[in-house]
């Protein structure tokens, strides 16, 4: 902990340079010297266009055009103005809305929705539970408010969703603990691209329901941040209702995020909506979490909830935005389908990989592999278990030729 001049660390290991970020830069002065077309920069978590330009929906672009000065000037209500709260379960749930009581609290990114959920469903010194494949900033989330991070193996050897890990670590962490919060990221899972099939999801809400017997609090964190670019908006939504068939002493949180639904990264907009049995339970969910927010960013940016607000209130609009989004989405599924095909043609392994941003390729020596790529200009990024691939930020071209690459390079000493 000898790393700091005067900060505190306070538990934490502060990396001098985020790695995501060095590589990324390192990808980017590549391109400046050698030409776009002579860099493959797979690092990215945004959806691009074959060009490598930022994709942003005209139709959401237009919105943001007609705004009012007073609709990105004037303070939100720390929870969101009423019309977003309204808005943003729509756009999270569908038509496949849970029975129970809901409420949503805005929040700047789903990023925002996992730090309340965090810091209001678990204690101090508590462990989180997610899979080994995860978002990194999870350890991060949970790490700045002193908690930490627990694994289950998230595949069995046959590429299943790894139930029997998934309850063996929720029972375990439950002796431990008072409290659980559980982290499920799907559809299209990052750094995977894996989509828990309905089939999971039940076996995951009996496995709920069953540790719930012991009366301790289970938090289930839905991340839905890529929910609309998995593939049908109404299938992938079917899990939905069964959120609300959980016990009393589970209250489910989807923390929905406008980064990706709606191509509004840098609004910081998202909300976290709770799925819980009683009145009492929503209205707490509502009064701690717009209590955290005060206490950390206070209230969020009001010009995106003003956004998606118009949104939601005209159908034609709606329409609109569903089919910019989906003729993008097809561009995306067109990317994944090539790479897993090449990568099935050379026999390059890949982790189950469903839909989404991400395919990840199992490496023992990730960071190894992911250097020998670097020295043909292809950046990706190593992970503790593999290296991703961003198929969203590069041409369905470089998704066909890619995976021979990886796997010349992986073999190469
Ligand atoms: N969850 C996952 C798995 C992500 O990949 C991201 C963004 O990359 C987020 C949540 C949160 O993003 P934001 O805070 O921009 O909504």
């Amino acid at each position: 902990m000898g790393d700091f001049i005067l900060a505190r660390g306070n538990g934490r290991r502060i990396p001098k340079e985020d790695k995501i970020f060095g590589i990324s830069n390192r990808a980017k002065a590549a391109i400046a010297e050698k030409g776009r077309e002579n860099v493959v920069n797979g690092t990215i978590g945004a959806l691009l266009d074959d060009e490598g330009k930022l994709i942003v929906l005209k139709s959401v672009d237009e919105v943001f055009r007609d705004l009012e000065p007073n609709d990105y000037a004037e303070y939100a209500p720390i929870g969101g103005i009423q019309p977003f709260r309204e808005a943003v379960q729509k756009a999270a749930f569908g038509k496949h809305v849970p029975d129970g009581y809901t409420e949503a609290v805005a929040t700047p990114g789903g990023t925002g929705s996992l730090r309340n959920v965090i810091s209001n469903y678990s204690d101090v010194g508590d462990q989180i539970l997610t899979s080994d494949w995860h978002w990194a900033p999870y350890n991060t989330i949970a790490g700045e408010i002193g908690r930490s991070v627990a694994t289950y193996e998230l595949f069995t050897k046959d590429g299943k969703f790894n139930i029997d890990a998934f309850a063996e670590k929720t029972a375990e962490l439950l002796e431990k603990q008072e409290s659980l919060v559980i982290i499920i990221n799907t559809p299209a899972h990052n750094p995977t691209g894996y989509s828990l099939t309905l089939e999971d999801w039940k076996a995951v809400i009996d496995t709920i329901s069953r540790e719930a017997e012991s009366g301790k609090t289970i938090a289930l964190l839905v991340d839905v941040a890529y929910i609309d670019f998995a593939g049908d908006e109404d299938e992938y939504r079917e899990f939905f209702p069964l959120l609300g068939t959980l016990p009393e002493n589970v209250i489910s949180i989807v923390a929905y995020s406008l980064s990706k639904t709606c191509t509004l990264y840098g609004a910081r907009c998202g909300a976290m909506i709770c799925v819980a049995k009683t009145r009492e339970i929503a209205d707490e969910f509502k009064r701690v979490c717009e209590f955290s927010s005060r206490g950390t960013w206070s209230n969020s940016a009001r010009f995106a909830q003003v956004i998606l607000s118009k949104i939601y209130n005209d159908a034609a609009l709606l329409e609109k935005v569903n089919e910019e989004r989906a003729k993008y989405r097809n561009m995306l599924q067109a990317r994944g389908r090539a790479f897993s095909k090449a990568a099935a043609e050379c026999g390059l392994e890949i982790v189950p990989y469903d839909a989404g941003f991400f395919i990840s390729v199992p490496f023992d020596d990730p960071d190894r592999v992911s250097r020998k790529l670097e020295e043909q200009d292809i950046f990706l990024v190593p992970l503790a278990k593999g290296i991703r691939v961003s198929v969203a930020s590069i041409p369905e071209s470089a998704c066909r030729s890619l995976p021979a690459k990886i796997k010349k390079a992986a073999e190469t000493d």
